[in-house]
């Protein structure tokens, strides 16, 4: 017998009829005499319909008034779920983030969880019910309602894991695991058994929204033995882990991921010096403006270009501020481009091979796709590409890297 907390994503909860499919499989684990916690996302779509509702009134909806709004959606889909339970004879007891006592701090939209107490869910437990907590959202100090950024319902469920001390931490989906690279995309794609934490966390912070970053950061450091798998059929699905595989079977790359979240900014003819890349992104960072990949060149005549990334979404504001700094400093010219995309391979393999990077290169070379900017860690390199040549870069590397399934054709 096992205690397992179960995160069902919005497709999963997505219609009545799915609800009652989840329902089903939650009695099948409890017959087999398991404690289950569940945690449910709001049906698909129903997040984005509320921010569409605030939009529709304010283009910068107070924070405390948002959070009310956009948690509400997964009250819904946890009373929805446990008269399913109910129907099916058993005991359930649906709870709200902060019924359940899911404290974090008050940075509202982007919460963090510190603290869970279980005094409540042990004693439900014991009684024999199923819980089923809404995700996303706790409750700070005071009482308010926060939310912990989009697709927060994994770290929910992990957190939720971690304090209850789960067995195991099962996200279901619509994918049965892990791939390789997001299957939407290249047919060829290959789920994965394993994947390391590392190399997981790399993916998720590079474009792989299968699981929201701060869920797998939580279940790393709390050690949360983690599970991707689909509602829809049964399968192993994907085990996030510790362990690093045999170097000599492991491939060298185990995952493309790539992402259209940025845009790219330079400032060009910059005078070279001290304190430079101070003056360009002070400015930047004081507007809250996260800025991801740098690169700066020196000329010969003295002067130095100097590219950065940020967020598409804080294109335009980023752009206006570099203009105004670029004209203080007596830069020839502001350039941005918000039509780029990051392509990443990732791979723990990569700190015991050479020339990774350089088949990258060549790879994208062969396709005549222009790289514009690099970046690199000890488990991954990421270029930025064009965005219209995205899809054909991670096509051509999946092939490159040999992830293709083994019965699928290269194109
Ligand atoms: P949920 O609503 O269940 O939380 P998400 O849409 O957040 O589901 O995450 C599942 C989706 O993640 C899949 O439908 C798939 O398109 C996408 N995805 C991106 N990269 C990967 C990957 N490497 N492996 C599996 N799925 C991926
Ligand atoms: N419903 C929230 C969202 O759409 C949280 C989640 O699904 O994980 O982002
Ligand atoms: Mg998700």
């Amino acid at each position: 017998m096992a205690l397992f907390v179960q995160k069902y994503g919005g497709t999963s909860v997505g219609s009545v009829e799915r609800i009652e499919a989840v329902a089903d499989k939650v009695k099948r684990f409890k017959d087999q005499g398991h404690d289950i916690v569940v945690v449910v996302s709001a049906m698909s779509g129903e997040t984005n319909r509320l921010i569409g509702l605030a939009k529709d009134i304010t283009d910068n909806p107070d924070p405390r008034e948002y959070d009310v709004l956009v948690s509400t959606g997964e009250q819904v889909t946890i009373s929805l779920l446990s008269m399913a339970l109910k129907k099916r004879g058993l005991g359930a007891k649906s709870y709200t983030g902060g019924q359940v006592r899911i404290h974090t701090d008050s940075s509202h939209t982007k919460a963090r969880i510190q603290s869970i107490d279980t005094s409540k869910m042990r004693s439900d437990l014991d009684e024999g019910n199923v819980i089923v907590v809404a995700g996303f959202q706790g409750m700070d100090d005071d009482g308010n309602i926060t939310t912990l950024g989009r697709g927060g319902s994994d770290t929910t469920g992990v957190a939720l894991a971690a304090a209850l001390k789960a067995d195991e931490c099962q996200i279901y989906t619509d994918v049965d695991g892990v791939y390789t690279t997001d299957p939407r995309v290249v047919e060829g794609a290959r789920r994965l058994d394993k994947i390391t934490f590392e190399e997981m966390l790399e993916m998720a912070s590079l474009g792989s929204k299968v699981l929201q970053i701060r869920s797998v950061e939580f279940a790393g450091k709390y050690n949360v033995p983690l599970r991707v798998l689909s509602s829809f059929q049964d399968g192993g699905g994907t085990l996030i882990t510790t362990e690093e595989t045999d170097s000599v079977e492991n491939p060298i790359i185990s995952g493309i991921a790539f992402n259209r979240d940025e845009a790219k900014l330079t400032v060009l003819g910059v005078p070279d010096l001290p304190g430079i890349a101070s003056r360009i992104l002070g400015p930047v960072s004081s507007a809250n403006i996260e800025v991801d990949m740098i690169v700066q060149n020196v000329a010969a005549d003295q002067t130095t270009d100097f590219t950065f990334t940020v967020h598409r979404n804080d294109y335009d504001k980023a752009l206006a501020i570099l203009e105004e700094t670029a004209n203080e400093l007596g830069a020839r010219e502001v350039k941005g481009d918000n039509k780029i995309a990051k392509v990443s391979i990732v791979g723990v393999g990569m700190r015991s091979h050479a020339g990774v990077a350089s088949n990258m290169f060549t790879t994208l070379a062969k396709e005549n796709i222009n790289i514009q900017m690099i970046s690199t860690s000890e488990i991954k390199v990421s270029v930025v590409i064009s965005e219209k040549y995205m899809e054909l870069a991670v096509r051509a590397l999946h092939s490159a890297f040999e992830l293709d399934q083994a019965d699928s054709v290269a194109e």
